[in-house]
Formats: C-alpha cells, sequence, structure tokens
C-alpha cells in the first residue's frame, strides 16, 4: 500500500523535531509534521529557554550589589519588565522561525494544525486534510496540571507567566518541584514579593536531602517566604486581589497565583485509545524500549510518555526512534545517569543516586563540603555552596553528585561525562585541582563525612 508519507510526527517539540528532521534528513523518508501551536513546543515557547532567560534577567540585582561591594561606583534602577518581554518576544519568534527553517532544509512537510489518529496509519487534521503514514509518533509533551480547589480558575500557570502585561507585586507560588522553586527564585530575584506553599515537608522531593534543605534554606535568605506543609484549600477575588485559604490556618492575599504542581500527559483527544494504544494511569501513553506503543505503527516520544520529562531526553528519544525507524539501527534511548539542573539561586545540580537512595541500595561513602565561595564571601555575603559526592564502598564508583552553587547546571554537565564512564573516587582524586574555582572541591574531598 502506498502511504502519503513515511512517517508523520504529531507535534513540533523537542521530540517530534529530532524525530522528524532525522528520519527525513538522515533516513530519507517522507515526512509530515503537524503542530497546533508554535514551533518549538513547550522547551522553547513556554519553558526551559524563556525561564533560562527570566533567570537571567533576575540575577542582576544581586550582581549589582556584589559590583558595589567590589568598588564599582553602580546603583540599582529599576527592572521594566516591558522591555524584557519585548525582548522576549522576538527571541522567541527567532527561535520558532530556526526550527521551521530546520526541518524545511530537512525536507520535512510542516502542517500548522491539529491532528488527531484516525486509524494505525491514519491522521486528520483540524483543517480536514487526511493523510496516510506508514508510521505515526505521538510527540504531543504535557500541559500544566492545576488541582480542583475552590477558586482554581484564579490560579495562573507557568504557561501564562511568559504573557503577563505587567509583574505583579504578591505572587503564591504552589508546589515544590522543578517549576515552582525556579519560578519562586525568579520572580523574588525581579523585585516580586513571593510565597510559596508546599505540602510536603521540603521543596525539591527527589532531589539528595542536603541539597533539597541547602537550596530552601538559600532562598529563604534571599527573601521567598517557603511554606512547608501548607497547601491552598481554596481561593476567592477579592478587591485587593486573591485571598488564599491556607491549610495552615492563615489568609493571605496575593496579586497572581501560580500553580506549579505538575504536568499531565496530552494524549487526550488524539483518538488513541479506541485504537489500542494503551494510556498509563496519568493519561501516558505506554511504550517499549523502542518508543513503540501497542499499536505497532504507532510510537511515541517525549513528555507524552511521561518517563524521564527533560527536553535532552525527549531529543534522545526522538533520535532513537529515527535510528531504530528509518536508519535500520535498533537504538534505545538511556535513560540511566542522567543529569539535571534545578534553576533555582543558587542553582541544584545532580547526577545519580542521592544520598538516600544509595544506601538504600548498598553500602555508601558520603563525601561533603560547604563554604562560603570567593567570589560572594569577598563581596559579604554568606551564601554557601555545597558539592556533595556519593560513593559505593564496594565498587569505588562515583553513584551520585550533587551540587549546590551559582553554576551548578554548568557544573554537573561536566561532572555527569565521569560518572557516566564509570568514574570511581580515585578518578576524582587522581585529577588535579583547577584552582582558584568552586568544583575544585569535587577533587579535594579526602575524608568521607560518614558512611552508611
Ligand atoms: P514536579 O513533579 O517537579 O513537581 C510538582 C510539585 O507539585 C511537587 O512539589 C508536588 O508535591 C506538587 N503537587 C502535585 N500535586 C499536587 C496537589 N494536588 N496539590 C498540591 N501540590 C501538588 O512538576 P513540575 O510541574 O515542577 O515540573 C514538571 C516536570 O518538568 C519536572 O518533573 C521536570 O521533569 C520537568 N522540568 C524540568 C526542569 C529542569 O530541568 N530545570 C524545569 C522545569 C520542569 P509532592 O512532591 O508532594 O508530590
Amino acid at each position: 500500500m502506498a502511504f502519503d508519507y513515511d512517517l508523520f510526527v504529531i507535534g513540533g517539540g523537542s521530540g517530534g523535531v529530532r524525530a522528524a528532521r532525522i528520519a527525513s534528513a538522515e533516513g530519507g523518508a517522507k515526512v509530515g509534521l503537524a503542530e497546533e501551536y508554535r514551533m518549538g513546543g513547550t522547551c522553547v515557547i513556554r519553558g526551559c529557554v524563556p525561564k533560562k532567560l527570566m533567570v537571567f534577567a533576575s540575577g542582576y540585582p544581586s550582581l549589582v550589589e556584589d559590583a558595589r561591594a567590589y568598588g564599582w561606583d553602580v546603583t540599582q534602577g529599576g527592572f521594566d519588565w516591558t522591555v524584557f518581554r519585548g525582548k522576549l518576544d522576538a527571541e522567541l519568534i527567532r527561535l520558532e522561525a530556526a526550527y521551521r527553517g530546520t526541518l524545511t532544509r530537512a525536507g520535512v512537510t510542516i502542517h500548522d494544525a491539529r491532528a488527531v489518529v484516525v486509524d494505525a496509519h491514519t491522521v486528520e487534521l483540524s483543517s480536514g486534510a487526511r493523510f496516510t503514514a506508514k508510521h505515526i509518533l505521538i510527540a504531543t509533551g504535557a500541559r500544566p496540571f492545576v488541582p480542583e480547589v475552590p477558586g482554581a480558575e484564579l490560579a495562573i500557570t507557568s504557561n501564562e507567566v511568559f504573557q503577563w502585561k505587567a509583574l505583579p507585586r504578591r505572587v503564591l507560588v504552589v508546589g515544590g518541584g522543578y517549576i515552582a522553586s525556579e519560578f519562586a527564585c525568579i520572580l523574588n530575584g525581579l523585585g516580586v514579593d513571593v510565597t510559596q506553599y508546599y505540602r510536603g515537608a521540603q521543596i525539591l522531593r527527589g532531589f539528595d536531602d542536603e541539597a533539597r534543605g541547602h537550596v530552601a534554606e538559600a532562598m529563604r535568605a534571599s527573601g521567598v517566604a517557603i511554606h512547608c506543609g501548607t497547601d491552598v484549600m481554596a481561593m476567592e477575588r477579592v478587591a485587593d486581589g486573591i485571598q488564599v485559604t491556607a491549610t495552615d490556618g492563615h489568609d493571605r492575599c496575593f496579586d497572581a497565583v501560580l500553580y506549579a504542581t505538575g504536568r499531565v500527559p496530552n494524549s487526550g483527544g488524539l483518538g488513541l485509545e479506541a485504537l489500542g494504544v494503551k494510556l498509563g494511569r496519568q493519561g501516558q501513553v505506554v511504550v517499549d524500549d523502542y518508543s513503540q506503543t501497542a499499536v505497532p505503527s504507532i510510537y511515541a516520544v517525549g513528555d507524552v510518555t511521561d518517563r524521564l520529562n527533560l527536553t535532552p531526553v525527549a531529543i534522545r528519544e526522538g533520535q532513537a526512534f529515527a535510528e531504530t525507524v528509518f536508519k535500520g539501527k535498533p537504538t534505545t534511548a538511556d535513560h540511566e545517569l542522567v543529569a539535571s539542573a534545578v534553576f533555582t539561586q543558587p542553582e541544584l545540580g545532580s547526577v545519580g543516586l542521592s544520598e538516600e537512595a544509595a544506601r538504600e541500595a548498598e553500602p555508601i561513602e558520603v563525601y561533603c563540603a560547604s563554604f562560603r565561595p570567593m567570589q560572594t564571601l569577598f563581596a559579604g555575603r554568606e551564601d554557601r555552596v555545597l558539592m556533595k559526592l556519593i560513593v559505593s564502598q564496594a565498587s569505588r564508583k562515583v553513584l551520585g553528585c550533587h551540587i549546590v552553587a551559582p553554576n551548578a547546571g554548568e557544573m554537573i554537565q561536566l561532572a555527569a561525562i565521569a560518572i557516566k564512564m564509570g568514574a570511581t573516587k580515585e578518578d576524582f582524586d587522581r585529577t588535579v585541582a583547577v584552582h582558584p574555582t568552586m568544583s575544585e572541591e569535587l577533587v579535594t574531598m579526602k575524608t568521607p563525612v560518614r558512611k552508611a
């Protein structure tokens, strides 16, 4: 049977774009891709990219303060959100065009429409057009989830932050994960009065406990009012803003309430279940190691599969899919020892096992240093850095590395290479320090602080 396309990709985000490009440019496939919103997906349009630019914007006030401490004659001016927003919008337009250009040059046909799956080899677009395809790739990502609480319609999510016409004065951030903690820091840095409610005992669940504690303490010291063990019971519009009743018995008023309470896969309304594609409890598309669903011609990559919801992982999954199906090289995406960074201030970079997870698995040694780094110490700040290695007593391999520091994201990327290669503590030890740096501490920690 002749198909219109060899591959039809639904979703123009990180995973879908990579798969489409490789299948077309390197696999010689005829590829169509449908995107209902803006090309680039969550990462480019309303996630990693605009978030990181906001992180940069929010870091300048403390830099100006430090510059003064170093002898510069500078004064702190105000922050003009509209100037930043204008530049941000222009940058996103540039990036979106770059994504389109790359796909078009690779020979992919872009359809600016929503697509649904009609049968195992047919998609239908919102324009009414139907196409057949030998393979269909679902790469529709995820969207923010807001729990049902009275007044939930008053809440916004990270999607809306980038659309703000003006910065609110007082913001409540709900949640304790990546997005909540990052936005709490960003907004605080931009001069917003930030309160964060988290239902558990400590923010950033899943990360190393000591590192979480370090980040939370630094966030509090910089002015974020973190309330753990606290959740929203109800929200109500009042003259002065949004009145929030919390489980801690307090009513507080805010100008905006930002929910960052997790994300759910965009798998609904695509016609998948009717075809026999299995969905998990959270709606995630269930796939095997090769990203194949229960329907052999349909594959899925990225956040819609809810494996490891990170852009570089979605890209690897998209690449592995294209290698497998269009280049004759069966490839699985490697989900082991994936480093990530939480762009809080200070940043948290992490790879491998937390101390808590590692000690459940085997006997370990913990190496840890906490100190005031030279640059901010000189400026009179109390900021501390944390460097931590978790080491297997038996194999001597470094099982985990956790860094809380300015630019920890940059540092953990490099440490992750060594750890992915299976470096032992002794490999770290025989690496000569780069002096004076913060990260030299990773190769100079001689004595374990504890064994467990
Ligand atoms: P996370 O899963 O990281 O955090 C969700 C938070 O919301 C948790 O603190 C969770 O609490 C809380 N929560 C969940 N449900 C409720 C509820 N019903 N009521 C109150 N609180 C609730 O999700 P995010 O939305 O922050 O991020 C989604 C994913 O995106 C991340 O897991 C990550 O993979 C990715 N991401 C990565 C970034 C990076 O690499 N820097 C940046 C942003 C996102 P509890 O801990 O108790 O479950």
